[in-house]
């Protein structure tokens, strides 16, 4: 069994595809040998790529107001426990100068569906950064929102946009959100960022309430389909106060392997190592970037806020945050053997 899955990992890696069939026997007869076979495959493919090379983007959570009620989300609606913030331009703008002397070159906003961040503002908000900082790329994380809206930020200066599609599967996304919400619309977004031009992100957490492999290879299938320049993806992780506080947290194995997986379809994608799969272990990020990854995220959220931003629970810290930490992060990075980028580092056609 072991030969017969090392070769499908060398076709994987090979023609960037397996069939149905193929990735069903590789997932469902994996061991630690076959796992440690694909992972270094990813790696090997991320260095044809990317070389050494881990991006660094700036995180700036700007709002935790959200209109959505999303069941796994921490600072979904109906979390009254939640202490509500949102920055202010002066505060966003403090964060990105010093998140530009520290060296970022990559601003992401992110932040819940609030109703504050009409297109005018969300505008404003990245004039405001490309004036001040020409020579860096802006990402928007501000959910869904119209075609024509996301024409407008487009317009604006915005680079990128990550919006998660979190599953595929129409039953596994009602599993998970309220009746609301739908599927297609998410759907709608992501091909209507694509078409517009910007670096488009999606991605899944592993591991959700009520998630099966079918699940999964639907969202390969769907992740080729859009070939997003980015893909997000890290371990579902149980928030207190949300109707999922009490489920199983996604595992580091199937995380690890759903990022070599993507690697390997999608061997140009920017594919972040995330704060929850290092929340999830401590060495979560060492393993991310060894299975594929070539982006890590650290927060330049004010520090008064980045509690509120409680997506889970118990959310990790990043050397790098800090000042006086990043000489550090870097260091880490190069003991591990990766270079770390604060250019644009933009995607590669
Ligand atoms: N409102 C924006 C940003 C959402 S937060 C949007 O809709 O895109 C960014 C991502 O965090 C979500 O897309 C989701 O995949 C992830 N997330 C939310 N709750 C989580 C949880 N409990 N565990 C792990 N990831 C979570």
């Amino acid at each position: 069994m072991a030969a017969e899955l090392f070769s499908l990992i060398d076709h994987l890696r090979a023609e960037k595809n397996l069939t149905d069939d193929a990735l069903t026997m590789l997932y469902e007869n994996r061991t630690p040998e076959t796992d440690a076979y694909l992972y270094a495959a990813a790696d090997a493919v991320r260095r044809e790529s990317y070389g050494n090379k881990v991006f660094l983007r700036g995180l700036i959570e700007i709002s935790n107001i959200c209109k959505n009620d999303c069941y796994y989300c921490g600072i979904r609606r109906s979390n009254r426990q939640v202490a509500r913030y949102r920055l202010t331009l002066e505060d966003l703008m403090a964060c990105a100068a010093h998140g530009y002397e520290l060296g970022f070159r990559t601003f992401v906003l992110q932040g819940g569906e609030d109703a504050y961040f009409i297109d005018e503002v969300v505008v404003h908000w990245v004039r405001a950064l490309k004036c001040a900082f020409p020579d860096c790329a802006v990402t928007l994380s501000l959910g869904e929102r119209s075609r024509q809206s996301y024409e407008a930020l487009f317009a604006a200066g915005a680079d990128r946009y990550l919006l998660r599609h979190e599953t595929a599967t129409e039953a596994h996304y009602r599993r998970l959100h309220p009746a609301a919400m739908r599927l297609s619309h998410r759907l709608d977004c992501l091909a209507a960022l694509k078409d517009i031009g910007y670096q488009t992100g999606c991605g899944i957490m592993v591991g959700s309430p009520g998630q099966t492999w079918p699940n999964l290879l639907a969202d390969l299938r769907y992740m080729q389909g859009l070939n997003p320049q980015m893909v997000g993806l890290g371990p579902f992780l149980p928030a207190q106060h949300t109707p999922f506080a009490h489920q199983k947290a996604g595992t580091l194995a199937d995380t690890l392997w759903m990022l070599a997986v993507v690697r390997l379809m999608l061997p140009q994608v920017l594919l972040p190592a995330t704060t929850a799969l290092a929340t999830l272990s401590p060495e979560g990020r060492e393993a991310g970037l060894r299975a594929g990854a070539n982006v890590l995220m650290p927060n330049l959220s004010p520090l008064s806020v980045r509690k509120k931003y409680a997506l889970y629970d118990n959310k990790a810290t990043l050397d790098g945050e800090a000042a006086e930490n990043v000489a550090s992060l870097f260091d880490w990075l190069k003991t591990l053997g990766y270079e770390a980028v604060v250019d644009r580092g933009d995607y590669r056609i």
